[in-house]
């Protein structure tokens, strides 16, 4: 499979002739040739944003229009559901059950912003002026630079591209250079749903190179990143530049608060899903187990015996309950960490190695790992490993618990497993982090604003507020009888 970059209406290749193979992290076998674009190629898209955002018809053309053209996004992506979620399996190693419901989710953010998109047509506000009329309006900010990670490719792409376009903006999106392929797909879906030439551009590359510019540039009005947090702090830097909007999606060390009350088999299973699932490589993993003291024992014993029985393997087979790390790059970043906790006197319980089995010696797998008798102060519990690792505290009372869970630079997620509700709600009012949930782990909808708190980000995805970081606000007042003010006369 040979694909191209997306400029300016054109589907090409880099400037310079440089290509980059992308491939399966199931057996590293290569599956596509994509270009390798640097900053010529992302100065052009950057040029082609920013004349159909000056020159063009979308931000004029009526919310509604815009809408229906988000929302044939959406129908395009259900008609072609299958052939995505094979690509992004291909692309990333999840499993193709996952890659599925990730289809149907991002069908859903295209449908909730194409509906959005002419839901508010501003307010009047009484001003405290005789003879006049004030109102508040939202308009598109302008030209979007959009960069997102490899774990979620098109998911979080979604996020960006669907309440961009709705809000009428133009909008350059760089994906990641190891997971690019459902990105390329979904921009010719923009393109065959009638977004107009220009409005979409799509380039691919090396972050240091193409992100990078899109950062700096005085020509990029805002600048949306989901990435690690070292790679936020260079892109905030950059975005300094021309004091560019700015909306930071990191990373995450999410504690799951386990009371003594909670239904012990449910929160077994699903402590184990929050933090496995896609072998660990979700920013909302709850890598952080806090388990109260007086079922610690029992609850450790239950969680070490079902991880050994979980199911590595290829995504595209049915039995597979986990895929490959993304990378030799990323699966020896997880190995140091084993290390690390190792040193740290953390107790290894199960996992910590890669596994034995010849089907999978091609592929970057990983085995689920847990360590317990963790303590707070620990690298392996502050840090986000972003693969399939657990760490295991332990708590007596409430109080504990929240000061354990808020004690991190992170404040993306976290969840408390309880049958005690108002102990739930009280410790969801006490965590520093975007999301809470209670008795449960992971759910996240397009109706529902997504973002951290602390070093986890800048900023909001989905929900309304999802909508409004890709407008700017303006007031416009009117004088209905003018006169003279006669100050200098
Ligand atoms: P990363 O920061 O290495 O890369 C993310 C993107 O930034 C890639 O497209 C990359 O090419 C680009 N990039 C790299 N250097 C750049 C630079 N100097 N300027 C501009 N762009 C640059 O992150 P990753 O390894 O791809 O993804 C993993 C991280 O993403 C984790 O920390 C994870 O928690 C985070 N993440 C957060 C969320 C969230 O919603 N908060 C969601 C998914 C992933």
């Amino acid at each position: 499979m040979k694909k191209n970059m997306y400029i300016n209406g054109e589907w090409v290749p880099a400037v310079n002739g440089q290509s980059r193979n992308i491939i399966n992290p199931f057996n590293q076998e290569i599956i596509a040739e994509v270009p390798e674009g640097n900053e010529i190629d992302t100065q052009a898209a950057i040029t082609s944003a920013k004349e159909a955002f000056e020159n063009g018809e979308w931000r004029h053309t009526p919310a509604a229009e815009r809408g229906k053209i988000v929302l044939k996004v959406a129908e395009l992506i259900d008609r072609d559901q299958q052939e995505l979620a094979e690509l992004e399996t291909l692309d990333s190693g999840k499993t193709l059950t996952e890659s599925i419901d990730d289809m149907s989710d991002i069908a859903e953010v295209f449908r909730y912003y194409g509906g959005l998109a002419d839901k508010d047509g501003g307010e009047v506000i009484e001003a405290p002026l005789p003879d006049s009329k004030s109102k508040v309006v939202r308009e598109p900010v302008g030209v979007c630079g959009q960069i997102t990670p490899w774990n979620y490719p098109l998911l979080q792409a979604s996020w960006k591209l669907a309440p961009a376009l709705a809000a009428g903006n133009t909008l350059v999106i760089k994906p990641s250079e190891i997971t690019p392929l459902t990105t390329i797909k979904v921009v010719e879906l923009i393109e065959e749903a009638g977004v107009p030439k220009g409005v979409a551009n799509l380039v691919l590359g090396e972050g240091g190179k193409t992100g990078r510019l899109l950062a700096e540039s005085h020509d990029v009005d805002l600048i949306s990143f989901t990435g690690g947090v070292e790679t936020g702090r260079k892109i905030m830097t950059a975005a300094s530049g021309n004091f560019k909007k700015i909306a930071l999606e990191l990373g995450g060390k999410n504690p799951n608060i386990v009371f003594s009350d909670a239904d012990f088999e449910t929160a077994v299973d699903q402590a184990m899903n929050a933090v496995f699932f896609h072998a660990g490589q979700v920013c909302s993993a709850g890598a952080r187990l806090l388990v109260q003291d007086t079922i610690h024992d029992g609850f450790v014993k239950a969680l070490v015996e079902r991880t050994k029985e979980i199911k590595l393997g290829n995504g595209f087979d049915d039995v597979t309950q986990s895929g490959p790390l993304i990378s030799k790059e990323h699966r020896e970043k997880v190995e140091s960490y084993v290390e690390l906790g190792i040193q740290e006197g953390a107790a290894l319980m199960v996992g910590g190695k890669r596994p034995e089995s010849k089907v999978l010696e091609n592929g970057f797998f990983f085995e689920p790992t847990i360590f317990t008798n963790c303590t707070s102060s620990m690298r392996i519990v502050q840090e986000e490993t972003f693969g399939p690792i657990l760490t295991i505290e332990t708590f007596s009372t409430e109080e504990q618990a929240v000061s354990l869970a808020n004690d991190s630079k992170y404040g993306l997620a976290g969840a408390v497993w309880t049958n005690d509700i108002s102990k739930a709600e009280r410790v969801a009012g006490e965590l520093r982090m975007g999301t809470v949930w209670i008795n449960d782990f992971h759910p996240y909808f397009a109706q529902a604003p997504w973002g951290g708190y602390k070093s986890s980000g800048i900023g909001r995805e989905l929900g309304k507020q999802g909508l409004e970081e890709y407008t700017e606000v303006k007031h416009v007042y009117e004088n209905t009888n003018p006169q003279p003010l006669h100050w200098f006369t």
